[in-house]
């Protein structure tokens, strides 16, 4: 496409703000959080996240294509966990708005939002943020969101936006991609080719994590009959959203947004078929478990290669404490043979530390974030190696990647020895999302029979290739915490 015919020196806002929030974990998300992991103002935007393979280094490297006017405003992305606070809500969404009505009359407006971001006072910031940034531009100004698909979308971001699109992939492996794509559609808004109608379906479900891969069914038939639907030339975007179950707000869920172009009875057809064929496939989404203990026991079976321990109810990319100590306390049980867990425990962390490498230590790790997720364990063993847990990923799309970019700094790090079983010990939460996290440090993950994976999907991209097989574990935490109370 040239230049000309892609509204060449068009002036394009862009901007983001992402947090998935566990409306039910006690730990706030603070500014704090969002400055740990990807937090960038202005031109900074545009020095950092270009030729990142995040959904806003999509946008960007698209728009310098166009030669596009970029108008960078807020890029802010925090890992998943608790409610965030009233102050940092208020500072990035006035951030975002003062630095889009300082660059204002603005052409269009390519924004990357999660979906399932919940402040204190706000249960949907996400139509909260559209509806102030339509305000400054005005109606006539087209708005591109592109979203997580595990957002849960109420139909006033619906109405609010022009388009909605999201990732296709669980683990999200294609945001780059999408953002690639919202730049295009914007291309064709921009040259008035299109006049957008969205409509909205939901059906009466909720997905568990495990159950949003869009590998699998119930999602990987979604996602085959709307790549028909695409092909219909009248068709803009089809946002297949799996929601997110830990989230207590009126929209929870998942729902299907299709925009087509000028035609408003179409896009509610597809999206109502699309929903009930989700729907109509809903058992498919029940997950099984092992206890830990037969989860283990049947690892210790295998001898063709790693066994993944699946820990969703300690999901640290859905938001929770990634210090959940159940499947640790199975392994020393089965006195394990070279098998694999990461803990975050800055306590923990730091008596290793001053132990330094090579010493014999005792400490107590894991199950002290929260009251959710276990007990903390005592331990007795060598500290092999420590890092400063810094690390570039191996895969270059990753979920992760997807978000913050491809640099992991997981705080100070330490590889402790107990008995045959590695405990990765990290002072920040890190989910599994990339083999560079444990051969950082010098832990091989061919080389282990089983690896605990404290993630829902998004451990799949990077692990599944080495694996022999995943065996889902009934842990400490949600669901199964939320039977206790
Ligand atoms: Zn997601």
């Amino acid at each position: 496409m040239s230049g000309n015919t892609a509204a060449s020196g068009a002036r394009i806002a862009i901007g983001g703000i992402l947090h998935e929030t566990h409306t039910f974990m006690e730990r706030r998300t603070a500014l704090a959080d969002f400055a740990t992991q990807s937090l960038h103002f202005g031109e900074d935007i545009l020095l950092s996240m270009r030729n990142s393979r995040t959904g806003i280094g999509g946008m960007i490297d698209r728009a310098i294509e166009y030669n596009w006017q970029l108008l960078p405003t807020l890029y802010a992305a925090a890992m998943p966990a608790g409610i965030v606070t009233k102050a940092a809500y208020r500072e990035l969404l006035s951030e975002l708005t003062h630095r889009l009505s300082r660059r204002l009359p603005v052409d269009g407006v390519l924004l990357t939002l999660h979906g399932a971001m919940v402040a204190e006072g706000e249960l949907d910031a996400e139509a909260d943020i559209v509806a102030q940034v339509r305000a400054i531009v005005g109606d006539g100004t087209p708005i591109v969101v592109l979203l997580d698909m595990h957002g849960n979308i109420s139909p006033r971001l619906v109405e609010l936006a022009d388009v909605l699109m999201a990732y296709n992939s669980n683990p999200h492996i294609d945001a780059y991609a999408r953002g690639v794509e919202a730049a295009e559609i914007m291309a064709r808004l921009l040259r008035r080719q299109l006049q957008p109608m969205s409509a909205y379906a939901r059906p009466a479900l909720l997905l568990p994590a495990q159950s949003t891969a869009t590998e699998s069914p119930p999602l990987s038939l979604v996602h085959v009959r709307a790549a028909e639907i695409k092909a219909d030339e009248a068709v803009i975007s089809i946002a297949v959203m799996a929601g997110f179950a830990y989230a207590d707000t009126p929209f929870t869920g998942p729902s299907i947004i299709v925009t087509t172009d000028g035609q408003s009875e179409l896009a509610q057809n597809y999206a109502t078929e699309l929903s009930d064929l989700l729907y109509r496939h809903r058992e498919s989404a029940l997950p099984v478990f092992l206890s830990p203990l037969d989860a283990v026991a049947e690892a210790k079976e295998s001898d063709s290669g790693p066994v993944m321990l699946v820990d969703s109810a300690d999901n640290i990319g859905g938001g929770t404490t990634g210090d959940g100590t159940d499947a640790l306390a199975a392994m020393l049980a089965h006195d394990v043979r070279e098998g694999t867990i990461v803990l975050a425990d800055p306590e923990a962390v730091a008596i290793c530390w001053r132990a330094g490498r090579t010493a014999d230590v005792t400490v107590k790790v894991g199950g002290k974030a929260d009251d959710w997720h276990g007990q903390p364990i005592t331990v007795t063993g060598t500290v092999r190696a420590v890092s400063d847990g810094v690390f570039e990923c191996e895969l270059a799309d990753n979920h992760f990647a997807s978000f913050y970019g491809n640099t992991v700094d997981m705080g100070r790090s330490v590889w402790l020895r107990v008995g045959g079983v590695n405990i990765l010990l990290t002072e920040r939460k890190t989910p599994p999302m990339d083999l560079a996290q444990l051969r950082h440090i010098g832990i091989i993950p061919e080389a282990q029979s089983m690896i605990v994976v404290k993630s829902a999907v998004a451990y799949r991209a990077a692990y599944m290739p080495i694996a022999a097989e995943a065996i889902e574990m009934d842990t400490a935490g949600f669901p199964a915490g939320l039977s206790k109370v």
